[in-house]
């Protein structure tokens, strides 16, 4: 699953850098390693107009004065708040309660401001919201020749494989090799995840969640039934475990007005960025939602006559109904 197109250029090197430069050009100025903690509203009948930004660097309180012409847009929630990583031999520990600046503003300033949404519907639900998600580094190719094999896809060109017998429900995607720049040739990455962490596994008699890396990975070399070649993509592999509290908070049942509108009513200038805000009709998690999202934040509050992009359809298209059907009445 990915919205954005690939190229064969190093996105963050030929775009974000270049980009950054450009801004800095422009009189941006970039403030590394802080972290908003609170924003200021001046006070008015019917408007909200941010004018102070609180935040932290190297531990010390600073403000930054919002000025008549200046904008706010600020990101609410976050789906990778509070992941915690284990090792070959140690569990990923879960985290049970946040501790994390992004949700931390957000429920800072919507506190006794019903228009900027809940974030307790999003980040207190930590149960309904957590999954297991593992990396694998092969320093033989032998797995992904043994997938090859058995998926008859190439890596990368067969997305997600979900095991549907297995208690964790888990999937496993195997992207094109090198997948990192410099990544050695003889060393293969993947990337796999578990919905219900919390199932004892259909070999490993262990909650996924309480799963070393190399449990994960013996788990899923046992489903495909690489038990001849196990020892040896053991001893080769390192699998590292990853528990991420708020992965699916913005998949969370809610209702109309817990995710604040993009412009919330009566804002002068200020605008919510990220994943938890109101777009109709649009689905979350993708990079797609974050970008319209922002592209709508940044052309309304400035009101730019400029189109959105719009949303996809894949349900009216005649090739996507086509292959749902064959997928429902021939499974395989
Ligand atoms: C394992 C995984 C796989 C995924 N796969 C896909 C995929 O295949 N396709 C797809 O489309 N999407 C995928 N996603 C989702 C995608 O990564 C997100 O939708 C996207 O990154 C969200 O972008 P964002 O800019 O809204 O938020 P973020 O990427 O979270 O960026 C927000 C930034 O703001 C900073 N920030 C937030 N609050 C504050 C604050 N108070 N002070 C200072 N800084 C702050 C954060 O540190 C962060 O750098 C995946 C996500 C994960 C975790």
């Amino acid at each position: 699953m990915s919205g954005v197109r690939r190229t064969p250029f190093n996105q963050y090197e030929s775009i974000v850098l270049p980009m950054v430069e450009w801004l800095k050009n422009q009189g941006v100025r970039f403030e590394m390693n802080s972290t908003v903690t609170n924003l200021d509203f001046k006070p008015s009948e019917n408007g909200k107009t941010v004018e102070c930004l609180y935040y932290l660097y190297d531990e010390k309180e600073n403000e930054i004065k919002i000025n008549a012409n200046d904008y706010v847009f600020v990101t609410i929630g976050s789906m990778v708040a509070d992941s915690s990583l284990g090792s070959m031999t140690t569990p990923a520990i879960l985290k049970l309660k946040t501790s994390s600046f992004t949700w931390h503003l957000w429920e800072n300033i919507s506190k006794n401001q019903p228009d900027f949404g809940y974030p307790s519907v999003f980040d207190k639900r930590i149960n309904e919201s957590k999954w297991a998600s593992f990396t694998v580094t092969f320093r033989n190719p032998m797995f992904f020749q043994l997938m090859e094999k058995f998926s008859g896809n190439k890596a990368g060109t067969g997305g997600l494989i979900t095991f549907k017998d297995s208690n964790w429900l888990l999937s496993v995607a195997l992207y094109h090799q090198p997948y990192f720049i410099n990544q050695p040739d003889n060393v293969y990455v993947c990337w796999g995840y578990g919905l219900f962490p919390d199932n004892k596994g259909n070999y490993v008699q262990k909650k996924m969640a309480d799963c070393t890396g190399e449990e994960i990975l013996t788990e899923l070399c046992s489903h495909l039934q690489f038990n001849k070649e196990l020892p040896l993509i053991l001893n080769t592999s390192t699998c590292i475990p990853c528990i991420m509290p708020f992965i699916t908070s913005q998949f969370l049942t809610r209702k109309m007005g817990d995710r604040p509108q993009i412009i919330p009513k009566g804002s002068t200038n200020l605008a919510f960025i990220g994943q938890f805000c109101e777009i109709p009709d649009d689905v979350v998690f993708t990079v797609d939602y974050s970008v319209r999202l922002a592209q709508i934040a940044v052309y309304s509050l400035l009101k730019l006559n400029k189109k959105i992009t719009p949303i996809y359809k894949g349900q009216y298209n005649i090739k996507v109904l086509f292959n749902a059907l064959k997928t429902i009445f021939f499974p395989l």
